[in-house]
């Protein structure tokens, strides 16, 4: 699979810091092996990366967008050209299943492209509000979407090639440049969509940042027009205080702590086969993982012996992944083991097999505190811990009780019900019998509430950070002057009194409404022989 060196040993490796020596390095998470180290962008160069995308935004912004979505058709063909360089490089840099590269990440890539090149221009296409003809006679508006300029990307590692996509496709077809700054742990796969997009917009529009944290400050720093960033809370709070000083608009994508609430009715089959999915999908390194569920007592005895009997029918490597970072190992199991002190059962897995890399069994734990770590902070691992409720009502209470709110599913035969139950999730995606599968649905707003963040990606939302609208107005009248322009007479006073007392709905009597009229008629005549 990697032609990577492995003179060093796995473990030396894994202690060694990412960034050294001006190089990006890292491991292999399923194997150790040391990766060919990648090189990190000056921080001095990329005030200069930044003016060189803005020179090539001013050029881009010029074409029409039909050319746009024709040029976003060749980004999406250059890309997928390297399908297989891409799925390689996914797997060197995370460890994904190999069926989840293709699913999640490449194949998602092409239905981006195909949704915003075909219902893209008529999203960014011009309206024309009708203009009340006598209060502004003879006035024409027009609101434009107008690129916001260069973007600032900063992404995380969980979905090196699907997360990007999903904002350089809609800025590319709306005229911006983007500035990418992938995560320092996925900058090979990172590479490989600015060589895709070179081919066909050229060095600068999509222009590439390397490195670190420091890279991305610089960036936010550099001079940017909007930030749209996905990854921590911590670092959110930090890019947001950035693009506060730089007074940019940011969208911010950050955790999750997804609950599944299992209701008696359910059908514990496909629920229990969902939820797995939902919590083990990328070894649970998904903002929208299913890391809580609460199953009401009538169905909780069954649902955990069917979690714990598919949990154990899974294989690693091909089912489940590695975890991506010795960090996030580190987190999962401290999780792992403080549930555990605290009394947690384990249902299947918890333990490492013996192997290189950093794996860890699929693990399902019942009897879990909803003080647990695990329950509270996001954990980002293949862990579902289940957690008896005694009934619906205590069930939406205990995934309300969270301070993230991205995705969330409610599973029941009664759709009516279910519906009604996910409607009083604090979420930004809530789903029926299902989970999370729709940040691969172009058209559906990815989005969350509370510390999940309140950025918008997918879905015509996700213009709103992209582009700023712009108001043109063209006045056709021939008049020397306006009703509202100075001198500011006793009868404009009369015409602004007689005008609200129209306005002001039922509250007045016709009566009042009349004299008002009258009056308004009366002022209009003096008000224009001054
Ligand atoms: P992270 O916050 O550590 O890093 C994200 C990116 O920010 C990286 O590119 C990093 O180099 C950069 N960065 C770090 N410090 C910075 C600074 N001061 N200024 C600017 N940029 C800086 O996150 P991560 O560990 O890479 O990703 C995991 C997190 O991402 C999880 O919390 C996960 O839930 C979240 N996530 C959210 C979504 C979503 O759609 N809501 C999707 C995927 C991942």
């Amino acid at each position: 699979m990697s032609d990577a060196s492995t003179e060093q040993s796995p473990s030396a490796r894994a202690d060694a810091p990412l960034i050294r020596d001006g190089a990006i390095h890292g491991v292999c998470p399923t194997d150790g092996a040391g990766l060919p180290p990648v090189p990190c962008t000056p921080i001095s160069e990329i005030e200069g990366i930044v003016a060189r995308a803005r020179e090539a935004q001013r050029a881009h912004a010029a074409r029409d967008v039909e050319t746009r979505a024709a040029m976003l058709h060749r980004f999406k063909a250059a890309l997928l050209a390297r399908g297989e360089r891409v799925a390689e490089a996914i797997v060197l840099e995370t460890g994904k299943p190999e069926a989840e590269v293709w699913l999640h990440e490449v194949v998602p890539a092409a239905d981006l492209a195909k949704y915003w090149s075909t219902e893209g221009p008529a999203l960014l296409a011009s309206s024309e509000p009708e203009l009340d003809a006598l209060s502004y006679p003879g006035k024409r508006a027009v609101v434009e979407r107008v690129p916001r300029g260069v973007v600032a990307l900063i992404t995380p590692w969980n979905f090196p090639v699907a997360l990007p996509l999903r904002t350089m496709f809609p800025a590319l077809l709306a005229g911006d440049a983007v500035v990418f700054k992938p995560s320092e742990h996925t900058p090979r796969s990172a590479a490989l969509i600015a060589e895709a997009a070179a081919e066909v917009y050229g060095e600068d529009l999509v222009a590439l940042v390397q490195g670190g944290g420091d890279a991305g400050a610089a960036l936010i720093d550099a001079g940017v027009d909007a930030v749209v960033f996905t990854g921590s809370v911590a670092t959110g709070r930090k890019v947001a205080g950035a693009a506060a000083g730089a007074l940019v608009p940011v969208s911010l994508e950050l955790g999750g702590k997804d609950a599944a609430i299992v209701l008696d009715d359910a059908d514990v089959e496909r629920a229990a086969r969902g939820i797995l999915w939902g919590a083990l999908a990328n070894a649970g390194q998904n903002c929208a993982s299913v890391e809580r569920v609460y199953a009401t007592k009538g169905v909780a005895p069954r649902l955990r012996e069917r979690l714990a009997a598919l949990a154990k029918e899974l294989v690693l490597g091909r089912d489940v992944g590695p975890l991506t970072t010795p960090a996030q190992l580190a987190i999962v199991e401290r999780h792992l083991s403080q549930a555990r002190e605290q009394g947690a059962t384990v249902l299947s897995g918890g333990g490492r097999p013996e192997r290189e890399g950093l794996w860890l069994e699929p693990t399902v734990l019942a009897d879990v505190s909803h003080e647990a770590e695990c329950i509270v902070d996001e954990t980002f691992g293949p862990i579902v811990p289940v957690i008896e409720v005694a009934d619906e009502q205590a069930a939406v209470d205990a995934a309300n009780a969270s301070r993230y709110g991205l995705t969330a599913s409610v599973w029941t035969r009664d759709l009516t019900r279910g519906e009604a139950v996910a409607r009083r999730l604090q979420a930004g995606v809530v789903m029926v019998n299902n989970h999370g599968f729709t940040g691969a649905v172009p058209s559906l707003p990815w989005t969350g509430v509370g510390e999940s963040g309140f950025g918008v990606t997918n879905s015509p939302h996700a213009l709103d950070v992209l582009t700023r609208p712009r108001t043109v107005v063209v006045d056709t009248s021939r008049g020397k002057r306006e009703l509202w322009w100075h001198p500011y007479t006793p009868a404009l006073v009369r015409i602004g009194r007689a005008m609200a007392t129209l306005r002001a709905g039922r509250g007045t009597g016709l009566g009042a409404k009349l004299r008002a009229f009258f009056q308004l008629l009366g002022a209009f005549a003096k008000r224009w022989k001054v």
